[in-house]
C-alpha cells in the first residue's frame, strides 16, 4: 500500500501539479474576498511593514513587556504570538519561541541567509526566525519587530476581543496533507492537526492504518476563532476542496482510511453538516460523506504534520471546486 501510494503520487504529481496550485489560489481568493482590510500604517510602520525595515534595537514597545496576552498583526489584526511564549531575548527586540500554529509564514530573507518571518495572512513583514541558538527549550526565537504588532491584554477592559475562544471541526477527506494545506489557508482557522479517528485502536501508526485494519481515517482536527468563521463555512470549504462523491478512495488513494467523513462534536454541527449534505444531494450530488460523532483524535506523526508547507509543493490531489 506504502509503495502503491508513493507511486500513484508520483504518477499524479505529473498530472495534477499545475491544478493544485491553481486552485489554491482560488481559495485564497474565495477566503479573502472582501475580508482584507488593512489598517491605516504611519510611515515608521510601512517602513517595516511593507519595506522590510527593521527597528532600532531596544526602542521598541514590546521589548520589555511582560503583560499576558495575544500579539496580533499591526496590518490585518490577525493573530500571531501569545505572551506564554515570549522570553527575554537579550537583543532588543521581543521574542518569541513559537507561534500560534500557522499564523506566520516563513521564506529565505532577500539575503539569501536569514529566514524571513511574515504574517501568513497578509504578507505583513515581522522580522526573522533563528534556530539552534540554545535560548529555550524550544530552540527557536522568533525576531519581531514591536511595529509589526498590537497587543491585545488576555484582561481586556476596554471592550477589545480578550482571549480568544475556539471552536474545533473534525473532517476527513482522503489524503490528510491535502485536506490540511487547504484549511491552513482559511481566515479564522487559528491551528490544523492531522491524524487519526473513527477506528477502534489506540495510538495508530501510519503504517497500521494504511495497512487497513484499524477502522481509522486520516482526519484533520481545524481549531478556528467563531468570532471570525463559522463551523458552516468551515464545513462548505470541507465539501469543495475534496471530492464528497467518492466511496472508499479520494482521488488515487484507495481505502476506508481515506473515506469521506464529517465527525461532529455537537448537535448544532450535525445539523450544519446534514443540511450541507442536503444542500449537495438536492444538486444532484450523490454524497458519499459519513456523519459520525467525534471519538478520540489520535495525532499523527510529526513528520506528517503541515507536509505541503514543509515540502513547499502543493497537493496532488486536492483542490477547490465550488459546490454550493
Ligand atoms: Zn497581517
Amino acid at each position: 500500500m506504502f509503495m502503491l501510494r508513493n507511486l500513484l503520487i508520483i504518477m499524479c504529481l505529473s498530472i495534477f501539479s499545475f491544478s493544485g496550485c491553481s486552485q489554491g489560489t482560488e481559495v485564497d481568493k474565495q477566503q479573502n474576498k472582501g475580508k482584507m482590510e488593512f489598517k491605516k500604517l504611519t510611515a515608521e510602520e510601512e517602513n517595516v511593514i511593507v519595506h522590510k525595515g527593521t527597528e532600532r534595537p531596544y526602542s521598541g514597545k514590546y521589548d520589555s513587556f511582560w503583560e499576558k496576552g495575544t500579539y496580533v498583526c499591526k496590518r490585518c489584526g490577525a493573530s500571531l504570538y501569545r505572551s506564554e511564549d515570549k522570553f527575554d531575548a537579550g537583543c532588543g527586540w521581543p521574542g518569541f519561541d513559537d507561534e500560534i500554529p500557522g499564523a506566520v509564514k516563513k521564506q529565505t530573507d532577500a539575503d539569501g541567509i536569514r529566514t524571513e518571518i511574515l504574517c501568513a495572512h497578509c504578507g505583513a513583514h515581522l522580522g526573522h526566525v533563528f534556530k539552534g541558538e540554545g535560548l529555550t527549550a524550544k530552540n527557536t526565537r522568533y525576531c519581531v519587530n514591536s511595529v509589526s504588532m498590537d497587543f491585545i491584554p488576555a484582561q481586556a477592559s476596554n471592550g477589545i476581543k480578550a482571549e480568544i475562544k475556539t471552536d474545533t471541526a473534525i473532517f476527513a477527506g482522503g489524503c490528510f496533507w491535502g485536506v490540511e494545506y487547504f484549511m491552513m489557508k482559511v481566515t479564522g482557522v487559528l491551528s490544523t492537526t492531522v491524524g487519526y479517528t473513527g477506528g477502534h485502536t489506540e495510538n495508530p501508526t501510519y503504517q497500521e492504518v494504511c495497512a487497513g485494519n484499524t477502522g481509522h481515517y486520516e482526519a484533520i482536527e481545524v481549531v478556528f476563532d467563531p468570532s471570525v468563521t463559522t463551523f458552516e463555512k468551515v464545513a462548505k470549504l470541507f465539501f469543495e476542496i475534496h471530492d464528497p462523491t467518492q466511496w472508499n478512495h479520494q482521488g488515487p488513494d484507495w481505502g476506508e482510511q481515506y473515506r469521506s467523513a464529517v465527525f461532529y462534536r455537537n448537535e448544532d454541527q450535525k445539523k450544519i453538516t446534514e443540511k450541507l449534505i442536503s444542500q449537495l444531494k438536492a444538486k444532484g450530488f450523490k454524497v458519499a460523506t459519513e456523519v459520525k460523532p467525534a471519538k478520540t483524535f489520535w495525532k499523527a506523526e510529526d513528520y506528517h504534520q503541515d507536509y505541503y508547507r514543509h515540502k513547499g509543493s502543493a497537493p496532488y490531489c486536492h483542490g477547490f471546486v465550488k459546490r454550493f
